[in-house]
């Protein structure tokens, strides 16, 4: 079996930092971290000769990307597009997400997830359900007419897929718990988003049930003193993730930092949620018959409303430095704690049995190169 490596000045393997070394696997699996002077000469090396080595980016929450809308092409190759458009921003693994749509694309998305994973496609790990079980007040760029509170006989006539995750974004307070229990008896990650709750609606049972919040401060019932609403609520609620977009638009620095302070250490997480204008030649695209545009690197629909972002993991992550977090806990942010959030027991650390799997930025934090399970993409 061949031994591949990657080297450059310095390597960050989610833990410590380590200078002038290897990463080494074999297959998808990873072998050792070794001083570039140890390395065997009969191995498949590839040197870079700046920036940094660290944990695969992992986004649990991409639209699209490559001028693909998941929504639009609810298939294994529509996935596969979005993954190689993502890879040139550093992500190596991704939750395709599929925004509101019918119970019949919701199948098509279950189906193609189940077909992605049979079918090793680089990069997918499952699949996010944006809604459609979401509050109409909090509706964001998603059609509201398509939302329902799911029963648990309405969840159990979907066929999920057998391997693979599955995250799902739903107003909490608008479900009932049987059905929120059917989903974690299930295995789904449940998270709260698109939601308006009172701080009293998201109720200790509710909670127990959550593992995360969904995009933290858009889309949800804001923080005040008389009520802490669901961003309140999400950062006073340690067992929880909280998912964020920083691409500066979404999110005011200042309340980035304000919430990398008031969460526990690796409950708080990068997203993109990028479209399909990420990795791609055109910078429109089309969602439930409306035009979403970039203008001044925004993406809005027609009424001026955010509909995502136009940003890549790479970038998000350059951002959060310039606001001030540490670089090893900016890329734990886009690895690590991605990968606990969706229990990715293999993923998010660079570590001997670990996945083989790696992200190599350049001095600026932009894409060198990625590793997906052993394949080096650049
Ligand atoms: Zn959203």
């Amino acid at each position: 079996m061949t031994l591949k490596a990657i080297s450059a000045p310095r390597l960050f393997d989610g833990n410590n930092y380590h200078h002038n070394c290897a990463l080494v696997w074999q297959e998808d699996q990873i072998v050792s971290i070794l001083p570039m002077s140890e390395l065997p000469n009969e191995i498949e090396h590839q040197h870079f000769p700046n920036g940094i080595i660290a944990p695969g980016f992992i986004d649990i929450q991409v639209n699209g990307g490559g001028d693909v809308m998941f929504n639009n092409d609810i298939t294994a190759q529509g996935m596969e597009t979005i993954c190689r458009a993502h890879r040139q921003h550093g992500t190596a693994y991704l939750l395709p997400t599929l925004i509101s749509s019918t119970p019949q694309n919701i199948q098509a998305a279950l189906n193609a997830t189940e077909q992605a994973i049979a079918e090793s496609v680089a990069g997918v790990l499952g699949v996010h359900l944006e809604g459609p079980w979401l509050n109409k007040d909090k509706k964001g760029a998603h059609d509201a007419n398509l939302f329902y509170a799911p029963s648990s006989d309405q969840l159990e006539q979907f066929q999920w897929p057998t391997q693979g995750k599955v995250l799902v974004t739903a107003a909490v307070e608008n479900i009932d718990s049987s059905a929120l229990k059917w989903m974690k008896k299930h295995g789904i990650i449940l998270s709260c988003g698109h939601s308006n709750a009172k701080a009293a609606q998201l109720t200790e049972e509710k909670l127990s049930l959550v593992d995360g919040f969904t995009h933290l401060f858009n889309a949800m019932s804001p923080f005040e003193g008389r009520e802490p609403g669901v961003v309140g609520t999400a950062l006073n609620t340690d067992h929880s993730w909280c998912s964020i977009i920083t691409d500066g638009i979404h999110v005011h620095p200042q309340s980035f930092v304000l919430a990398h302070k008031a969460k526990p250490q690796g409950k708080l997480l990068i997203v993109t949620d990028a479209m399909a204008t990420l990795g791609s030649k055109t910078n429109q695209f089309v969602l439930d018959g409306e035009t979403i545009k970039v203008v001044d690197n925004k993406l809005v629909n027609s009424n001026g409303s955010l509909a995502g972002a136009h940003i890549g993991m790479d970038q998000s992550v350059a951002n959060v430095i310039k606001w001030g977090i540490e670089e090893d806990e900016a890329l734990r942010m886009a690895s690590t704690y991605p990968a606990q959030a969706i229990n990715c027991n293999d993923l998010g650390l660079l570590e001997p049995h670990f996945r083989a799997a790696a992200t190599v930025l350049d001095d600026n934090y932009q894409t060198q190169a990625v590793v997906v399970d052993g394949y080096l993409y650049q």
